[in-house]
């Protein structure tokens, strides 16, 4: 099986192409983490779930959408007990540039980051621009296991949340960003998850409507520069998952 820790399925707009998205992660056996951007992005996620047994939604509310979330937190607990990966939430100072949304944007990260550690759970996290910020979060609430989503900050953060005992998510960006390239190199193979982010993120990167297969790409990408051959990283990658998931009490 392939792992795609970090999708948005709700970013398949036209039913046509979420179709097309749906076959491909039950004919290609790919278990794929729905994370969500919001309450109503959760739900349409969860009751794809029901009809796709390789689909685990995931609640949260990203970082750019928690400026309209911010009140009434405490109605989000039920979908935080009930979710068995928390995702996505994080911090974002690079995409989102309005100053004002920063504290909502603190707030909303850090009633996840205690539900979660509440009800010990794994997050799935963003953390653009605000890396080492979010390392002492995680050191702070002493979170199990999180998953970094598309690490793309610098090398002496991205050792130390290896150190904690992070998994990074490599994304649609690798066989085309140096950096994508480097953090792969630095990155032990154990630690490797692979990625698809929804259908925009590889149309950000070259133009083509990304569906949920691109993740065969990212494993042969990730082969090539580890050198291992790309059946062997498959592999790797589903065993990776399987340990994360088994190490939080969690079946599929
Ligand atoms: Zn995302």
């Amino acid at each position: 099986m392939f792992i795609d820790a970090h999708n948005h399925l709700d970013f398949f707009e036209e039913q046509e192409k979420l179709n097309k998205a749906l076959d491909i992660i039950k004919n290609d056996n790919i278990i794929t983490l729905g994370c969500s951007m919001d309450t109503k992005s959760y739900k349409f996620t969860k009751s794809l779930a029901l009809k796709n047994k390789n689909i685990i939604p995931c609640f949260g509310i990203h970082p750019s959408r928690a400026h309209e979330n911010f009140k009434n937190l405490e109605c989000f607990d039920e979908y935080i007990r009930e979710s068995k990966i928390i995702g996505e939430i994080g911090l974002d100072y690079v995409w989102v540039k309005e100053k004002e949304k920063y504290p909502h944007m603190k707030r909303v990260f850090t009633y996840f980051l205690e539900e979660a550690k509440k009800y010990n759970k794994i997050t799935n996290i963003h953390t653009k621009g605000a890396e080492s910020e979010i390392y002492n979060y995680i050191k702070k609430y002493e979170l199990k296991t999180p998953i970094i989503h598309w690490y793309s900050g610098d090398k002496d953060t991205l050792k130390k949340l290896l150190d904690y005992g992070c998994y990074f998510t490599i994304s649609v960006d690798i066989g085309y960003s140096k950096l994508s390239k480097e953090i792969v190199q630095l990155l032990p193979i154990d630690k490797i998850l692979t990625e698809t982010d929804g259908p925009t993120s590889l149309e950000w990167v070259n133009g083509d409507y990304g569906y949920p297969n691109v993740i065969k790409n990212v494993v042969k990408e990730i082969s090539k520069i580890k050198n291992i051959q790309e059946e062997e990283v498959k592999g790797v990658i589903e065993n990776n998952f399987k340990t994360l998931i088994r190490k939080e009490g969690i079946t599929l």
